[in-house]
């Protein structure tokens, strides 16, 4: 038996017979010099393969429309733009012409270069699309007929353990879903669209399995425990025992989450936790009936700015939240205000913007530095609140001054738009000067919203993408409960909403315990909210309330942690936490 130790990039349990599988790269297409007379018919052979490409992606498209969700539908999106691209389109037919070369070759030096490009980007979610420019290279080449590995997996053996270095998108849709037990990867990152189609199709994953194709062989029996990221290859008895064990309990409480799908996310005695999403784009919306939510908690209208070189026009803002408000009804749609700076830097900052990016000016204090763009969001998101029920947040504030210059700018729109009453105002609390600031912000706003994100990063001084890749549960940190309990007993105490909108709030246990301290609504991922309704229709408020006084009691991270294992139905819904 052999135990290798790796991250999850999917929770579950899988087992089964190992398939090693070579994918990933291109598959060095063969160089052919051409005579010039040949360039037409290879150009032509280029354009029939990216129709053909073009054609089978909105086949895909339309076959994973009601399985997936809006975001990773929108995966589809992002290859058929790539396929669609001139300036793409043009350089590998200056290839053919000017270096005399084949079609094949041409493709595969162009992905080449550009998912280079990308590899070498710091953003690790822009790093991580390189595998999708890759991906797209390998479809436009089986459609020129040439053999790679596409569409290999198509046809498996029961209970199927793939083994690979790295696996692209087009692999995860395409594999003969029904047969495959788990995937164990050497490299890909949870933000990898590879790691998102597998999360979405329930696909138990792990990587950050360095030379594990080697030590794994084709026919090879492995256990995969996607919760703790543990693989396993020819297990003992008792490891085989203790791991059907554990794969049990979870899928018992798989079963719960699918029977609680949609009811209301109450405790025992008939507490309400309501549950709103986070979205960042406006075709997410649909997850709003998938997963029974409430609403929107948290609409990140970033998207609208990082696309163009120019700020977004009135019109094309209006239409957008508009549209959104109209489909929600009465649901609530908080949009919150632009959030420049950090990782969301739009074409038009400047370059000395870009110097130290989580401490420039952000949030609304950027938007008040440039008050014509903010007055025109404004405008659009009053004109979006006589369509529907809408709530304006605003981001990244310290405390009241920014606020009431805010609101001054807020009522100016109103006037421009001869609009009298306003939307419910809220801000987010997620600077530690907001949160002893709270006091004061809460009498002037309607609500407040947690962003724990910023939250965390700011109170303990590290990026939050360093604490999320060194995995410290920096959220459970006791000075981040502290703050948390502050800001909610002010919220209770003045008879205002208070919302928890950060990442937290989707994690089961974590979100159990927010509710201990009093919160009643709380926004996450869509994705997250079958997880969160289940924990908290487990357990009676009296329950939740002591596990919170508890946790608010504890020094470290790892006495919370410790509390959160004794608090848990059992170890594996625990282990979610860090799923
Ligand atoms: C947060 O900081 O917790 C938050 C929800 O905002 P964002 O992640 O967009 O910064
Ligand atoms: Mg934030």
């Amino acid at each position: 038996m052999k135990v290798f130790k790796g991250k999850s990039l999917s929770p579950g349990y899988g087992e089964g017979q190992a398939l090693v599988y070579h994918s990933g790269a291109l598959h060095n297409a063969p160089l052919r010099f051409i005579d010039p007379s040949g360039i037409d018919g290879e150009i032509h052979r280029f354009d029939n393969a990216i129709q053909n490409s073009m054609k089978e992606l909105d086949g895909l498209k339309e076959k994973f429309m009601e399985e997936l969700g809006q975001a990773e539908i929108g995966i589809f999106d992002a290859h058929l733009a790539l396929l669609k691209d001139a300036d793409f389109a043009k350089k590998v037919k200056k290839r053919i012409s000017e270096e005399l070369i084949n079609v094949e070759h041409a493709v595969e030096k162009e992905i080449d270069d550009l998912a280079g490009l990308l590899a070498k980007v710091e953003n690790e979610y822009l790093r991580e699309r390189n595998q999708d420019i890759r991906d797209v290279g390998r479809r436009i080449l089986k459609n020129l007929n040439h053999t790679g590995t596409m569409g290999q997996l198509r046809l498996l053996s029961p209970n199927t353990v793939l083994v690979t270095k790295e696996l692209l998108p087009s692999d995860t849709l395409e594999m003969d879903r029904k047969n495959i037990a788990a995937i164990v990867t050497e490299r890909g990152g949870p933000q990898s669209h590879a790691a998102i189609l597998a999360r979405s199709l329930g696909i138990p994953s792990v990587t950050g399995l360095e030379g594990i194709t080697k030590e794994i062989k084709t026919g090879d029996r492995v256990l995969v425990d996607a919760q703790a990221g543990v693989v396993t290859i020819s297990p003992s008895l008792e490891k085989a025992g203790q791991f059907t064990d554990a794969k049990n309990i979870y899928d018992d409480l798989n079963l719960e989450e699918k029977r609680n799908e949609f009811k209301d996310s109450i405790t025992l005695d008939g507490v309400e936790v309501e549950l709103f999403a986070n979205i960042g784009r406006p075709e997410e919306i649909t997850d709003i009936n998938l997963h029974y939510l409430k609403g929107v908690g948290l609409f990140r209208t970033e998207f609208l700015f990082m696309e163009s070189p120019h700020p977004p026009s009135l019109e094309l803002q209006t239409k957008v939240y508009c549209s959104l408000a109209k489909q929600l009804g009465k649901l609530p749609l908080t949009i919150r205000t632009l959030d420049l700076g950090g990782d969301k830097q739009p074409a038009f900052l400047t370059d000395e913007m870009k110097i130290n990016p989580e401490l420039e000016l952000r949030g609304v204090r950027y938007s008040l530095a440039h008050e014509d763009l903010f007055c025109t969001q404004l405008r659009a998101i009053l004109r979006a609140s006589l369509q529907g029920n809408v709530k304006i947040l605003f981001p990244m504030v310290t405390g009241v001054d920014e606020l009431q210059e805010a609101l001054r700018i807020l009522k100016h729109a109103a006037h421009l738009e001869k609009i009298s009453d306003l939307p419910r105002i809220g801000a987010m609390i997620e600077t530690p000067a907001a949160v002893f600031e709270v006091d004061e912000i809460l009498k002037i706003m309607d609500y407040v919203s947690i962003g724990t994100n910023d939250l965390t990063q700011f109170m303990l001084a590290a990026d939050r993408n360093i604490l999320v890749s060194m995995n410290t549960f920096s959220e459970l940190h006791p000075s981040l409960l502290k703050a948390v309990k502050k800001i909610v007993d002010s919220s209770v105490e003045m008879k205002k909403d208070v919302c928890i909108c950060g990442e937290a709030a989707g994690y089961p246990e974590v979100a159990c315990l927010f509710a201990g301290i009093g919160v009643r609504q709380l926004s996450m991922s869509p994705i997250r909210a079958a997880k969160v309704r289940s924990h908290i229709r487990r357990h009676n408020l009296a329950e939740l309330k002591d596990f919170a006084e508890k946790s608010l009691k504890a020094k470290s991270v790892q006495e919370v942690r410790k509390i959160f294992e004794d608090f848990s139905i059992n170890k594996h819904a625990t282990q979610s936490v860090s799923a």
